[in-house]
């Protein structure tokens, strides 16, 4: 090949990789919206298998999302396994600075801010909530406040983006708890117990299993609700929710399902 050649070459190159990668900027967007999406759909069932994970992956590196914009993305595939893996029932062991009864076992201990409401003002509590199998206490961390709470007392809780409400029974401890370090392993680990007081918690898997919807059906519900929540319009955490409850009889047919967020979900499930 003649030197002049080289060059016509070495250009052409260089200027498809300029289109290409001009190309990959301009959807960058939407392709950021397409690992959302894929997110949820790998989500929707409730399990997150490594399949799904491995195939994440691939499409990160097809789309060349930049590492800046992957990370959260990643942070959130993190979280959502962690979650699904807890509200099937698997509930780790960890230490906790509280003093146990025997028997009693710790599965999650993080920092927390108890907004305190009265009829007159409100105040912040900073401090920690230490989940265990048979209560969640709540210890100020300068000398006040400082209380327990049975899961029987558990009235509602309600998932908020940066902790949970808790609505109890009883007056004290009831209310919010903000800056959680994990709230969505928060709430999946006092979802879980709950329901394991109450002796409602399946079989893992088992329920999910029964429950599962076709690809087909789930891209015209997500196309329909255009991706959001249609309670609240919110675009995180999304679930495909049966309008008539799977054990009601509802089918899994694009008529009977919904997107809602984790939060509105929760919220739905909790009147039922
Ligand atoms: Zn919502």
């Amino acid at each position: 090949m003649e030197h002049h050649e080289w060059q016509d070459l070495q250009q052409t190159i260089l200027r498809e990789e300029l289109y290409a990668k001009a190309a990959l900027d301009f959807v960058r967007t939407d392709a950021v919206r397409l690992m959302e999406r894929t997110l949820t759909l790998a989500y929707s069932d409730g399990i997150i298998s490594s399949q799904e994970e491995s195939d994440f992956g691939d499409l990160a590196r097809l789309l060349r999302i930049p590492p800046g914009l992957l990370a959260p993305l990643q942070s959130e595939l993190a979280d959502l396994r962690a979650a699904t893996s807890i509200r099937e029932g698997h509930l780790p062991a960890v230490q906790t600075t509280v003093l146990l009864d025997a028997g009693e076992v710790a599965h999650l201990e993080v920092s927390a801010t108890f907004r305190h409401v009265t009829a007159t003002r409100s105040r912040d509590i900073v401090g920690r909530v230490v989940v265990t199998n048979r209560q969640i206490y709540f210890i100020g961390s300068a000398g006040e406040g400082g209380w327990n709470v049975q899961y029987g007392k558990i009235l509602r809780i309600e998932e908020r983006s940066d902790g949970v409400n808790l609505e109890l029974s009883v007056k004290k401890g009831s209310g919010t708890y903000h800056h959680v370090t994990k709230p969505l392993i928060l709430s999946a680990t006092l979802d879980a117990l709950v329901r394991l007081h109450k002796r409602l918690l399946l079989m893992p898997q088992t329920e999910r299993a029964s429950r599962s919807i076709p690809q087909n059906v789930k891209i015209a519900v997500w196309q329909r609700d255009q991706g959001k929540c249609v309670e609240c319009g919110d675009n995180n955490y999304l679930e495909y929710d049966h309008v008539i409850p799977h054990s009601l009889g509802g089918a899994s047919t694009e008529n009977n399902l919904q997107l809602l967020c984790r939060r509105c979900n929760l919220q739905k499930s909790n009147k039922i």
